[in-house]
């Protein structure tokens, strides 16, 4: 039998229908690659029982003939979201004792459809970061590493667990969310593909929030199609998030293949920052070449309001973060801390509870919304932001169809070069992923080489809003000139 954990979730589909191997014993390859690759701590908790009850249950609807879209396929979900009976930590000491009694709406969803759940992977505490540092489990390791090297890189983050499962064959698809790149930075880190949707694409339900009108879920695989499939059972309305759309699902799949000719891409010129390393550039030329190579236009256009969306993000999104985290009190969930009065109970459960960087936010957030303070900066950011979406609706009525940018600013660096110095250092990771989840727009990344030390870089490409279809089929176009990238097996 071939190494069922090198198919994509297309190839094990066909598989599984063609009865070459059971939902089963997909699953367990899948674990058992899990297994020898714990040094990566990609995850924070294996679910191997879960998985194989659920496995053997989308056998039995298979035999009986009642396949679901993604039966059997086994899916690593990112500890963000709450899994029913499952520890849900958020990778934070504060949610380290909780078991949800409920499912979030977008593994419900997977789970509607058949697939499967493999384990929860590891992630900056409360998705705050770029570099899955912030972990309270720790860091995970990039499978990938420089030519002729052996120095630990990180996969990206927040979302790091499931971008190096996906990346390193221990899932073929994972979940993510996306406050500020989380999804993007670390697909590109990795060389796997990774979509954030629309803002209201999929209902934050059952998502620990983070900063609300950024948040959003959105699949990482190893392939375009991967990722459409994944998105068709995330996606769609739910009346427990009143901010998710009243829309129907597109058959995204349906959208991989479909012709780019003729297509409007912008090109921003705000991209291009002083002192952009060569390589990003020169990838940045190839997928437009690629892309007019397809038969769509390339076209030069500016968001002049680009620069102000980085220092906007951190006012609002610490603004956020600092009010949705005030729920972690030592009361409802999780870790408490004892005190003798209530107060004190509070101060030493947050004191014990959070790590660095959730303080940091904490504080900011508290700042930038204290009276006196609230006009100059939080409102003054919103101001901001509203220019930032506007730059893009300015394009898109100018008949623009996406923006192809880059997804980084460079590949990966190395566990502990960025995390121990100025914050500012990884804040400016998110240079080019930010804009899209302050305007609530759709971005994928995509594969599309390799940097002189043999890392993988990546293409975003910037959709309308509710338009995923159209990046799917650009993005198709993007992975066929380029081709895929697999790290070499080490750990
Ligand atoms: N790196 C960004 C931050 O720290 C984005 C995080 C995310 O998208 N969850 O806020």
């Amino acid at each position: 039998m071939t190494d069922l954990t090198a198919l994509t979730i297309t190839a094990a589909q066909d598989g599984l229908r063609r009865k070459e191997f059971t939902a089963v014993e997909l699953a367990d390859a899948h674990l058992t690659a899990m297994e020898r690759a714990r040094g990566l701590n990609a995850f924070v908790l294996e679910t191997p029982e879960r998985a194989r009850e659920m496995a053997k249950a989308s056998d039995a609807r298979r035999a009986a003939g009642n396949a679901r879209p993604l039966e059997g396929i086994p899916v690593a979900v990112k500890d963000m979201f709450c899994t029913q009976g499952v520890r849900t930590t958020a990778c934070s000491r504060i949610l380290e004792p909780f078991v949800p009694t409920y499912e979030s709406t977008v593994t419900s969803n997977l789970w509607r459809d058949g697939a499967v759940l493999l384990g929860k992977t590891n992630n900056d505490e409360f998705a705050m970061g770029s570099s899955n540092e912030t972990s309270c489990f720790g860091p995970v390791i990039s499978p990938w590493r420089r030519k002729g090297a052996n120095t630990h890189l990180v996969p990206g983050g927040s979302s790091g667990g499931s971008a190096a499962a996906v990346a390193a064959f221990l899932a073929p698809g994972a979940t993510g969310t996306d406050t500020g790149g989380s999804i993007r930075q670390p697909a590109a880190f990795t060389g796997v593909v990774g979509l954030k949707p629309t803002y209201g694409r999929c209902s934050r339900w059952g998502i620990v929030a983070f900063a609300s009108s950024l948040d959003q879920a959105g699949p990482f695989a190893r392939s375009v199609a991967d990722a459409a499939l994944l998105l068709r059972s995330m996606a769609g309305h739910d009346l427990k998030d009143t901010t998710s759309a009243d829309r129907p699902v597109p058959d995204y799949p349906a959208a991989v293949g479909r012709s780019v000719n003729r297509m409007r891409i912008g090109i921003p010129k705000e991209y291009r920052f002083d002192g952009m390393p060569a390589e990003i550039e020169a990838l940045w030329e190839k997928g437009r070449a690629w892309l007019t190579e397809a038969g769509a236009e390339m076209i030069d256009v500016s968001l002049p309001h680009t620069k102000y969306a980085l220092p906007a993000y951190y006012i609002v999104n610490p603004a956020e973060a600092s009010s949705n985290l005030a729920r972690y009190d030592g009361v409802r969930y999780g870790l408490r801390a004892p005190g003798g009065e209530v107060i004190d109970m509070y101060e030493h459960t947050r004191a014990e509870g959070f790590g660095k960087e959730v303080v940091r936010r904490v504080m900011i957030g508290t700042y930038v919304l204290s009276a006196g303070y609230q006009d100059a900066y939080y409102v003054h950011a919103q101001r901001v932001r509203t220019l930032v979406k506007k730059d893009f609706e300015n394009c898109f009525a100018a008949g623009i169809d996406a923006m192809l940018t880059p997804a980084t600013p460079s590949a990966a660096f190395g566990v502990g070069e960025k995390s121990s110095g100025d914050p500012v250092e990884m804040y400016r990771n998110d240079l080019f992923t930010v804009t899209v989840n302050m305007a609530g727009l759709p971005g994928i990344v995509v594969p599309a080489g390799l940097d002189g030390q043999g890392l993988p870089l990546g293409l975003q490409v910037i959709g309308r809003p509710f338009d995923e279809e159209t990046l799917f089929s650009l993005g198709a176009v993007i992975e066929k000139a380029a081709g895929t990238f697999a790290p070499e097996r080490w750990w």
